[in-house]
């Protein structure tokens, strides 16, 4: 089975599993597993020709909204596994936006840069006529970033003035502008985007830790071990422990606040290994050191100071087993899966990237008392901040930084306390069920 296909048979078992357990119809899970519109679109650029989709799984909380990725092995099951995922992130903060996704099969890295504009625009004539600020508004993913949305959002515009006869004045552009998001600030888009998907995460952790006060633990963990491991946690006297994995745009973000708010990132990686600073790493000065070095490896980084008396190379492998508070994996899909769940010793997983614990692993380690705080919750802050660029473009208006961040703090709690309240109901606490079970529930109930 390829990679699409086990994303899509994934998804759909956990939506299947949970309207089951809602009580819903087979007529009412059918609905939810079955996209509104697939759209595949071959289009031509010079003399060749590309294959792409924009699949539409459901907008009964607003416009569909989901990435577009330009990557060789894009193929409709896996674009479809995206969109329904996106539905049930969209719900689980409570955002009006529904799930969508959009692909084309091609390797970005083969193309010129005037190759690479005259495919987005291309791509956007494919898909133009079904997606608009109140239909399915498209966002960057992966290899595409915010100059290829301004290509993008320019080409509709000029499409949509023409073929509408549209009177050109700031707030036309404003509202045309809001049919993409992820934008160059020129061009539209909102400050704090790059930040938010890592300060969200962020917002989550601090909530989680906010409400596993010691009272809570005694009466939700039964398994002796998880009771006493967890309590350790709340009742450290230093600061928390975590690992990262992953020091992309998601994994240094989130290393950075988190460091800010006095957690200690003792370890942190990338595809060419890891570094263990027992005292603590600072981000920045990390950042700065792999960039001059070309990877993390040999990045110790105590204050400014980087050297070797402060840490030591560990593997990618052994930053996952690492006795730590919080492992949090931001690199890929799979990382904690049936071959190494059972050397994980952390006691909360908050997934930042998408699916990195496997269906099997989730399950082994919740069992264990592990705390998981599911994608579709802790990665979340990302699209919540693309929904506030809709706004701002939708209303005409534009938000300071400070605004954007107070407002996406205030997305964040109040989704992760529909879900807190949903979970601790439960004989065994689970996150990522309710997460699916809150995002269920009110799709179901704005169905038409
Ligand atoms: P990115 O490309 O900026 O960073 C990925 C990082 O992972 C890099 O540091 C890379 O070196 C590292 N990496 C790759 N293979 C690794 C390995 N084997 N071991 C350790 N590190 C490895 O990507 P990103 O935007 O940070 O996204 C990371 C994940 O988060 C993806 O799953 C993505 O789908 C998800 N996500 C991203 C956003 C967002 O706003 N960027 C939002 C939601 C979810």
């Amino acid at each position: 089975m390829n990679q699409g296909k086990k994303m899509l048979k994934s998804a759909q078992e956990v939506i299947k599993k949970t309207g089951k357990s809602l009580g819903l119809s087979e007529e009412a899970i059918r609905r939810l597993l079955e996209p509104k519109a697939i759209h595949e679109l071959n289009f031509s650029v010079g003399n060749k020709l590309y294959k792409s989709y924009r699949i539409q799984h459901n907008d009964s909380l607003g416009p569909y909204k989901g990435g577009i990725r330009f990557h060789a092995e894009v193929n409709r099951d896996e674009v479809q596994a995206l969109a329904t995922l996106m539905s049930i992130k969209c719900a689980v903060v409570g955002l009006p936006f529904g799930g969508g996704k959009g692909g084309v099969a091609v390797n970005p890295k083969e193309l010129t840069e005037k190759e690479l504009e005259e495919l987005s625009r291309a791509y956007v004539r494919a898909i133009s006529n079904f997606i608009g600020p109140e239909i399915d508004v498209p966002a960057p993913d992966v290899n595409t970033n915010s100059g290829i949305m301004a290509w993008m959002v320019d080409e509709y515009i000029k499409l949509k003035v023409k073929s509408e006869k549209l009177k050109v004045n700031g707030k036309t552009i404003n509202k045309l502008r809001s049919a993409f998001t992820g934008k160059p600030i020129e061009k539209g888009g909102t400050l704090g985007r790059t930040e938010a998907t890592g300060r969200g995460g962020v917002i989550i952790l601090q909530a989680l830790l906010a409400k596993l006060q010691q009272k809570v633990i005694q009466n939700l963990f039964r398994d002796p071990e998880s009771k006493k491991q967890m309590l350790k946690l709340v009742q450290h006297d230093g600061s928390v422990t975590i690992a990262v994995q992953g020091f992309g745009n998601v994994g240094y973000y989130f290393a950075k606040f988190a460091a800010e708010e006095g957690f200690k990132i003792i370890s942190a990686s990338d595809s060419k290994g890891a570094v263990l600073v027992k005292e603590g790493l600072d981000p920045k000065e990390t950042l700065k050191c792999k960039e001059e070095k070309g990877n993390i490896a040999g990045c110790y980084c105590v204050g400014s100071v980087c050297d070797i008396r402060y840490g030591r190379a560990v593997s990618n492998e052994d930053l996952l087993k690492l006795d730590i508070d919080v492992l949090v994996p931001a690199a890929l899909e799979n990382a904690i899966n049936s071959q190494n769940m059972k050397q994980i010793k952390a006691r909360i997983i908050v997934e930042m990237a998408n699916g990195p614990v496997t269906e099997e692993a989730y399950e082994y380690l919740t069992r264990k008392g592990v705390v998981i705080v599911p994608d579709v919750l802790a990665n979340s802050g990302g699209v919540s901040v693309s929904y506030l660029e809709w706004y701002q473009n939708m209303h005409s208006e534009k938000w300071s930084e400070d605004k954007v961040n107070k407002r996406l703090k205030k997305i964040m709690e109040e989704a992760f306390s529909s879900i807190w309240d949903k979970a601790v109901k439960y004989e065994r606490f689970n996150l990522k069920r309710a997460a699916f079970e809150v995002a269920i529930e009110r799709i179901v109930s704005n169905s038409k």
